[in-house]
């Protein structure tokens, strides 16, 4: 306990005398449990609370908009396993880290917002107090679990409830309510200190049924053509080297979602990555590990699955996943590495590798991929196209596996995500379960904070304008980040025209903007890159260099389609002509 100093110096006649404060129990419950960095944006009535957390050693960063100071807990709790704290104050900032809070939910990913709040007695008589609002029963709605602490003496175990609900199970966010009363309220130190928790094995590890593990290993060894879909649930759950031990063990072709990219290098010989439809299609037996069959598999059914009949084998946490869009033949529950672990020691001597047939077919359709895909890579266009500058990122990734890429936008986050192989793994951050716009500087600033990696963050020009401001913060903090905005002037594209004639068209941006001198502006680098090998020369020198970096990367206005892969998701008009 070190909460002296800041009470105020008077004696209750309890305990040793000493005093301590709300504001000093939460540092100290958060310190306990081995929270040391807060992602936050100062105001009434937490300003203090970030001033005494810098003051007791721990990392508080201030963001410009309490959104990326979200996303950033959100996606430290991502690469930390422990979750990430962001912390806000009342009604409008709270709504603010909101958003963040409930990606952070549907992603699984361990996050607490701990947001000041007004005082009770006026808020629940709808009195009109200084940004009111019923922030709790908000809350409850977009999170895993919400908490608010009253009285000082529960603050360690409003702290401690809210750790283990964020990374207990399946993991996600969690709301803690501090009342600007609380904080300020005074405590004997020695009560203080014995009120704290700290959280012992707060993610239990969870066996999964020696029943359901003979189950799945019976529906594996029936297969003709099997595959395993990696999700980012299984590079969560830092059991790298099983996962890896099993996917090669089995000889099954696998297949990473976005964010599972370099779980196993993504050019390991059994990736079916560029095989993606054929592996869909053509499977019989699934097994699915971290990954839920939502709107990014197709739901499990449809034309992308083909119309053989599939059987699936599932590993979750989460019971209630199971048979969520379609039947699961073989549901697994429990942690990853438990069930990984499981099934690689029940596959025996006898286990027998995959067909040739299957896996020949697999590796042919991937060669032939690749192939195709080479020479568009190499292009030296000017102005650029996607490929042509995709295909110096890509270099830029091998050359630098440890560097963290940061991965936003419509066209820009498909082609990339396709066309970057990455080697490491919880090196691919990017929109995840929602395919949401906005995450871009949040995850690189929380990125490079977490891991010290360098970072690289490929933004489309729209996705960046939703956090653009935190730029400022890269500069202020002086982190090795490199941002790259593939400027196209708009939205999908940059040449839409409004068929009235008034105002510029909806999707369509500035043209020629130079979002390089937007880095400039606080004393970063920017560089202004029209072809390849200026691309190339400018992301070189950023990674060397560490130093924070926009480069305006200037792609064709005519590259890019209307909603990325996903335009078959826009609702047609039968009446309106575009
Ligand atoms: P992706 O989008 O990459 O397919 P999803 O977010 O859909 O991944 O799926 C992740 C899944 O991983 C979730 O269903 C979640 O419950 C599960 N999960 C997360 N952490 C663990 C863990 N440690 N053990 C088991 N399952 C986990
Ligand atoms: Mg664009």
């Amino acid at each position: 306990m070190s909460t002296t100093a800041d009470a105020p110096a008077q004696d209750d006649g309890a305990g040793s005398g000493a005093l301590t404060d709300g504001f000093h129990l939460v540092i100290d419950a958060l310190k306990l449990n081995g929270v040391e960095t807060i992602y936050h944006v100062p105001g009434i009535p937490i300003t203090d609370l970030g001033r005494f957390m810098q003051a007791e050693g721990m990392r508080v960063l201030s963001f410009r908009h309490e959104q990326h100071a979200g996303y950033a807990a959100a996606i430290a709790g991502f690469l930390t396993k422990k979750p990430g704290v962001c912390m806000t104050v009342s009604a409008p900032g709270f709504l603010n880290g909101l958003t963040a809070l409930a990606h952070a939910t549907t992603n699984c990913f361990p996050m607490i917002l701990i947001s000041g709040s007004s005082e009770r007695e006026i808020v629940d008589l709808q009195q009109g107090d200084y940004e009111e609002m019923d922030q709790l029963a908000i809350a409850k709605t977009l999170c895993k679990a919400a908490y608010r602490v009253l009285h000082a003496e529960d603050i360690g175990i409003g702290v401690a409830r809210a750790i283990r609900a964020a990374v207990s199970g399946r993991p996600g966010g969690v709301y803690l309510d501090l009342p600007a009363k609380l904080l300020g309220q005074v405590l004997d130190a020695e009560l203080g200190a014995k009120s704290l928790v700290e959280v012992i094995d707060p993610a239990p590890r969870q066996l999964p049924a020696p029943d359901s593990v003979a189950r799945a290993l019976e529906v594996l060894k029936g297969a003709e053509r099997p595959l395993i879909i990696l999700g980012k649930g299984a590079a969560y759950a830092q059991a790298d080297d099983d996962i890896r031990a099993l996917v090669e063990r089995s000889g099954i072709p696998y297949l990473p979602m976005s964010m599972a990219k370099g779980l196993l290098p993504d050019d390991h010989p059994q990736s079916a990555g560029p095989a993606r439809s054929l592996v869909l299609k053509e499977a019989d037996v699934v097994m699915l590990i971290g990954a839920r069959l939502n709107w990014l598999l197709s739901h499990g059914k449809g034309r992308t699955w083909g119309d053989a009949p599939k059987r699936f084998v599932h590993i979750d946490i989460e019971p209630r996943e199971m048979d969520s869009n379609v039947e699961i033949a073989a549901p697994v529950v429990g942690d990853i590495g438990s069930c990984v672990t499981a099934l690689l020691d029940g596959m025996g001597a006898d286990w027998t590798a995959p067909p040739a047939a299957w896996t020949d077919a697999v590796r042919d359709k991937k060669d032939t991929n690749i192939a195709r895909m080479a020479p568009r890579l190499q292009n030296n266009n000017v102005p650029m196209d996607f490929h042509g500058a995709l295909g110096v990122l890509k270099d830029a990734i091998a050359e630098r596996p440890d560097a963290i890429l940061v991965n936003e936008g419509a066209n820009t986050l498909d082609f990339t995500r396709s066309i970057i192989d990455m080697y490491k793994p919880r090196k691919r951050l990017d929109v995840g379960t929602w395919g949401v716009m906005g995450i871009g500087m949040g995850q690189a600033i929380a990125a490079a904070v977490e891991t010290g990696c360098p970072v690289l963050a490929i933004e489309g020009d729209s996705a960046f304008g939703f956090s653009g401001m935190e730029i400022e913060t890269i500069c202020r903090y002086e982190l090795p980040i490199c941002v790259v905005v593939f400027n196209n002037g708009g939205i999908y594209r940059g040449t839409d025209v409004n068929p009235a004639g008034t105002d510029a068209a909806t999707t369509v941006f500035v043209k020629d903007a130079r979002y390089d001198r937007m880095m400039e502006a606080f004393g970063g680098v920017g560089v202004q890159a029209t072809s390849p090998d200026e691309l190339r020369q400018a992301v070189k020198a950023a990674m060397d260099s560490g130093r924070p970096t926009l480069v305006n990367a200037v792609i064709d206005p005519e590259a890019g389609t209307e909603s990325g892969r996903i335009g078959n998701l826009n609702p047609q008009s039968v009446v309106a002509k575009k």
